[in-house]
C-alpha cells in the first residue's frame, strides 16, 4: 500500500494508526444486532449446526476405538469448562463476576481447538466419499470404518492443509488414521515437534521459510493438480466452522449440569483467540445460536497480527493484509499468526461480535506464567490472548454505555476465555516458554 493510501486509510479509521504503532488496542462493534437480526446474514443456519452435532454422533463409535482417549467420552470430543478463581484473584478487583476457563487446550487427539473444526472437516469428507461408494450408510455403526476395507478405501485419495501448526495436527492426524495420504504445509511459524509428530504419524509435511498465507497457497496450488486430492481451505471453509459451532450447545448442556445460569441479568462474556478468524467465529456462532443475546463475544489477536479487527473496523475484509500496512505479523502467538482474515467468516459475524482487542507478547507470556502458577495449568501463548480481556470488559464504561449493562448485570457475569491451545506442548517447550516469561 502506498504511504498516501495509508494516511487516507487512517484519517476514515484513526485506530489503523495505533495499530500500525503496534499499541494494545481495542475496538467496540458499534453495528452489533440482535442474533435475530444477524442470522440471515451469516449464511447458515441453526440446522447446519445440528447437523454437525448428528454427524458427530454417527462418527462417535468410529472415534472411540480409532483414539481411546476419547472412550471416556464416548468418542464425542469435548473440553472441561472450569473456574479459576485464583487466576482472578492475581489479575485484581477489577474483573467482577466469575472467571472461568474453556480448556479446549485440552481437547483429546490434538490438544486445540483445531481438534474441533478440522477433525469434523476431515470426518465430513471422508462420510461423502465412502457413501458415495456405496461402502457406507448413515444407518451403520461407524466402527466399520477401522476395517483395512476402508483403509485401503481412503488410501486412493489424498488430503492437503495449510497451517500455522494445530490445525495441520488436527487433520494430520485423523487423516492419517482414516488412511488418507496427508500433506500439511507448514508456515515458518509452525513449532519443531508439531511437525516432528506429524511425520511420526506418517504425515507429509512440507515446510515453508514464509508465513501462513504462503503455506495455504502452496497447498492450494498443489492440490489443485491432484483431482483425488481434497484442500482443506482454512480461509473460507463452511465445513470448518460449523465443527467449531457445536461447542455452543455443547457449552450450553455443561454449564446447564454446573446449575450456572446464562440470562439477560447474568451476561456471560467469551473471549476467543483470533487467527484467521473460522475457530473463534464458529465458535461465536454456535454461542450465538445457543445462548442468544445474553452471549458477548469478544475476539483477541496479537498487536504483529491483527488481521480480524482491521478487516473487520475498515470493512475491508480480505481485502487488507496486515503487511499491506508494514506491521510484520511476527509473534510468539504461533496460533494467531495470520496476516489476512477470513472474508467469509468477518462478513458473516461482523454483526454478532460486540469487540476486538489486540494484546502484546509480553502480555502473553505474563498471563501464561500467571496461570501457571495459580491455577497450574499450563498453555501455549496464542491461547493466553482471550485472559487480556476480562480486565477490558469489566473497566471500559464506554462499552458498558453502549449496549446499556447495569452493575448488577456486570456483577452477576460470566467472563469465559476460551482456552485454545496448549495441552500437548513438551515439557521442555513449556519450560521455555515459563523462562521467557520470566
Ligand atoms: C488456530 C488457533 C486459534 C485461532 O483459530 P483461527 O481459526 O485461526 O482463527 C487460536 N488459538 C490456537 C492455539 C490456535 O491454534
Amino acid at each position: 500500500m502506498k504511504n498516501a493510501d495509508i494516511e487516507k486509510l487512517i484519517q476514515q479509521y484513526p485506530l489503523v494508526k495505533q495499530l500500525i504503532d503496534l499499541q494494545e488496542t481495542r475496538w467496540f462493534n458499534p453495528n452489533t444486532t440482535s442474533v435475530a437480526q444477524a442470522l440471515p446474514h451469516v449464511g447458515l443456519s441453526a440446522q447446519d449446526v445440528h447437523d454437525a452435532h448428528a454427524r458427530l454422533a454417527r462418527f462417535a463409535p468410529f472415534l472411540a476405538q480409532a483414539f481411546p482417549e476419547t472412550a471416556v467420552s464416548h468418542g464425542i470430543i469435548e473440553s472441561e469448562v472450569v473456574p479459576i478463581p485464583a487466576m482472578q484473584r492475581r489479575i485484581g478487583p477489577a474483573v467482577t463476576g466469575e472467571l472461568w476457563l474453556k480448556k479446549d487446550s485440552h481437547l483429546p487427539i490434538s490438544g486445540s481447538i483445531k481438534a474441533r473444526g478440522g477433525i469434523y472437516e476431515v470426518l465430513t469428507h471422508a462420510e461423502k466419499l465412502a457413501i458415495a461408494a456405496g461402502l457406507l450408510s448413515e444407518q451403520d455403526d461407524y466402527g466399520k470404518l477401522l476395517s483395512p476395507t476402508f483403509a485401503r478405501f481412503f488410501g486412493q485419495y489424498s488430503i492437503a492443509v495449510g497451517s500455522t501448526g494445530n490445525l495441520g495436527l488436527s487433520i494430520g492426524i485423523i487423516s492419517a488414521r482414516l488412511g488418507f495420504n496427508v500433506t500439511v504445509h507448514m508456515s515458518a511459524d509452525a513449532r519443531a515437534w508439531k511437525k516432528a509428530k506429524l511425520r511420526s504419524h506418517g504425515v507429509k509435511v512440507v515446510e515453508y521459510a514464509e508465513d501462513y498465507g504462503v503455506a495455504v497457497e502452496q497447498g492450494r496450488l498443489a492440490a489443485a493438480n491432484d483431482a483425488n486430492c481434497f484442500f482443506i481451505d482454512d480461509e473460507n471453509s463452511r465445513t470448518l466452522f460449523l465443527g467449531y459451532a457445536v461447542a455452543g450447545q455443547r457449552l450450553k448442556d455443561q454449564f446447564t449440569r454446573l446449575g450456572k445460569v446464562v440470562d439477560r441479568a447474568h451476561p456471560l462474556f467469551v473471549y476467543l483467540p483470533c487467527g484467521v478468524g473460522g475457530g473463534p467465529g464458529g465458535v461465536a456462532f454456535g454461542l450465538k445460536l445457543a445462548f442468544g443475546d445474553d452471549v458477548h463475544c469478544i475476539f483477541a489477536e496479537p498487536t504483529h497480527s491483527p488481521c480480524m479487527l482491521l478487516g473487520v473496523y475498515t470493512g475491508l475484509h480480505d481485502g487488507i493484509a496486515v503487511q499491506d500496512l508494514g506491521i510484520d505479523n511476527l509473534t510468539a502467538a504461533d496460533g494467531l499468526a495470520v496476516g489476512r482474515a477470513s472474508g467469509f467468516v468477518g462478513r458473516a459475524m461482523e454483526r454478532l461480535l460486540d469487540g476486538f482487542y489486540t494484546v502484546d507478547d509480553r502480555t502473553l507470556y505474563s498471563l501464561l506464567s500467571w496461570l501457571a502458577q495459580e491455577e497450574g495449568i499450563q498453555l501455549e501463548p496464542s491461547a493466553l490472548a482471550g485472559m487480556a480481556g476480562p480486565q477490558q470488559i469489566c473497566t471500559d464504561t464506554t462499552y458498558h454505555r453502549l449496549h446499556g449493562f447495569s452493575n448488577s448485570q456486570l456483577t452477576q457475569a460470566t467472563h469465559l476465555v476460551w482456552a485454545t491451545g496448549g495441552g500437548m506442548v513438551p515439557a521442555d517447550e513449556m519450560a521455555q516458554y515459563l523462562a521467557t516469561a520470566r
